[in-house]
């Protein structure tokens, strides 16, 4: 430590220097210390750069700063942002109506339709479909000065369970560029996908609407591309719909595996599948005021070092899709009060799956959003009436109010997320001796435009956090006094105007379980 590593020559001296440290203003390197004396650490104190701020002595690596009085601030303060009020008020239920309807059109969106030459010839199929879909992105791009750039991610899906022989799929997405370029490396996406099916998976032929899977997680994502694309945010957006869910996950697994080897810095994943609001005459278990959003707790890519951290911390509940979660529904607290999502602690319904696991899978944070209540009869079924009960995945089903507020949650979140700061960076919680206080330190937002950071903290049994406090101006690391063997805490930046960032779970910056067992304080939760 450079504290005990110099041989200080008077006791003012060494009071000041520890001043300087504690500060964070006092730039030496550990190697040239022994062998420099009073005067020479003078001079080197009196070189312009050499005491600036050195953000090695912000980490847990520095003596922990003195704990200071929690003085706490209202959780949501934010006032909401005129622009996304704007932007949410243009989101119609008619556009979505009218992208469902289209979407029924084609008849069967089965991805193997794009083997049928038959489908093909007659403009049906999902082929035909994805060729709409790019052209409805070409649209809105048109309308805003080409600022989409309208891309395909097109492969052959190679044989698999569900797919019989080799078929070519194609992902077609829209990205709204990041208008800063520090910031526009930052990605969120949105993601619906646009195959259907009826009972049996292999059919290409009848009908197959799905109008409520998934063509409303579809128009969802057109409608946040439609709307959100007349605006500018620093970091960058992606509006995605997929082929082959139904037939294993098929074309998120590609789009996030890419996502992957291309080092794209996919911060959050909405994906909606199943967001039309059923409505069955008779049915009184459907809520309309309120839309599912899963999230995984232990992540699906944890690695077992991570599952050691995890259990250590009891961070089982705080993985990043977690986090996105509870974004979602503050940030649906702050534009949406007469529709608040419902966060489910799982990854995704039983018997179920959804694409937001495939990004799951390759590391990123992903929710799915899918309505209150499912009516099976309309899911994955042939268009019949059987028995008096009508089957079918039909479009007089679907609730376009209804998607139109899911698509508003959706685009609030994709905006206040674009447009706050990055979260702070290499937030650590320090876990090297014991004590009833805690010390978090931190390294600026990536992207500058944080105007303050803020601690965030719940009791350890606790699903949504309770309590809020502004770090020092300034500072970089804080001690309080409030024992992290007690509480959850996380970090999160928040920029002049109150967007606030995603919140950041510190990782332990020592071991954190008794000596002699493993410890591990690697990757992020
Ligand atoms: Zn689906």
């Amino acid at each position: 430590m450079i504290a005990t590593s110099v041989v200080l020559e008077s006791n003012s001296f060494r009071r000041q220097v520890c001043a300087n440290i504690r500060k964070g203003t006092l730039t030496l390197h550990n190697s040239i210390l022994p062998t420099v004396g009073f005067a020479s650490l003078l001079v080197l104190l009196s070189i312009p750069g050499v005491t600036q701020r050195n953000p090695q002595l912000q980490t847990p690596q520095a003596p922990a700063p003195a704990p200071i009085p929690v003085k706490q601030v209202d959780l949501d303060t934010a006032t909401p942002d005129p622009q996304i009020v704007e932007a949410l008020k243009e989101i119609s239920g008619d556009h979505i109506r009218a992208a469902i309807e289209r979407l029924v059109t084609f008849k069967n969106r089965n991805t193997l339709s794009s083997n049928d030459q038959e489908m093909i010839s007659q403009g049906l199929g999902v082929t035909a479909a994805a060729k709409w879909i790019q052209e409805e992105f070409e649209r809105y791009s048109h309308a805003c000065g080409g600022c989409l750039q309208v891309k395909t991610d097109s492969f052959t899906q190679p044989v698999a369970a569900r797919v019989p022989t080799p078929t070519p799929l194609t992902n077609v997405y829209a990205v709204l560029q990041g208008s800063d370029p520090d910031n526009a490396k930052r990605i969120y996406l949105v993601t619906g996908h646009y195959d259907s099916r009826n009972s049996d998976t292999l059919n290409t032929k009848d009908a197959a609407p799905g109008a409520n899977d998934d063509a409303s997680g579809t128009a969802v994502s057109l409608e946040c591309a439609r709307v959100l694309s007349k605006y500018k945010f620093p970091a960058t957006l992606i509006f995605l719909s997929v082929a082959g869910e139904e037939q294993g996950l098929d074309g998120a697994k590609h789009f996030a595996e890419m996502a992957r080897q291309q080092g794209w810095e996919i911060q959050g994943v909405l994906n909606n599948d199943i967001v039309g609001g059923n409505t069955t005459p008779g049915d009184s278990g459907q809520r309309k005021d309120t839309v599912r959003v899963f999230s995984e707790g232990i992540p699906a890519s944890a690695k077992p070092e991570d599952i050691t951290r995890i259990r250590n911390l009891g961070g089982e509940n705080d993985s990043r899709s977690r986090e996105l979660a509870r974004y979602i529904r503050k940030t649906a607290k702050q534009y949406l009060p007469q529709f608040q999502p419902t966060l489910i602690f799982r990854r995704d319904r039983f018997l179920r799956g959804g694409d937001h696991t495939a990004f799951n899978e390759e590391g990123f944070a992903g929710v799915r959003f899918t309505e209150y209540r499912e009516d099976f009869h309309h899911q994955h079924q042939n268009v019949r009436i059987e028995n008096g009960i009508e089957y079918g995945d039909l479009l007089k089903f679907v609730d376009f109010g209804y998607v139109a507020n899911v698509a508003r949650v959706n685009a609030a979140t994709l905006a206040s997320l674009a447009l706050a700061p990055a979260p702070p960076a290499n937030v650590r919680i320090d876990t090297r001796g014991l004590t009833n206080d805690t010390t978090l330190t931190w390294e600026a937002s990536p992207g500058g435009g944080a105007r303050q950071y803020q601690i965030l903290w719940r009791d350890a049994d606790q699903p949504y956090w309770q309590h809020a406090m502004n770090a020092p101006a300034g500072s970089t690391a804080v001690t309080l006094p409030i024992s992290k063997d007690n509480v959850i805490f996380a970090l999160r930046a928040v920029d002049a105007k109150g967007h606030a960032s995603l919140l950041v779970v510190p990782r332990p910056s020592g071991r954190i379980d008794v000596p002699g067992r493993a410890a591990a304080a690697s990757s992020g939760m």
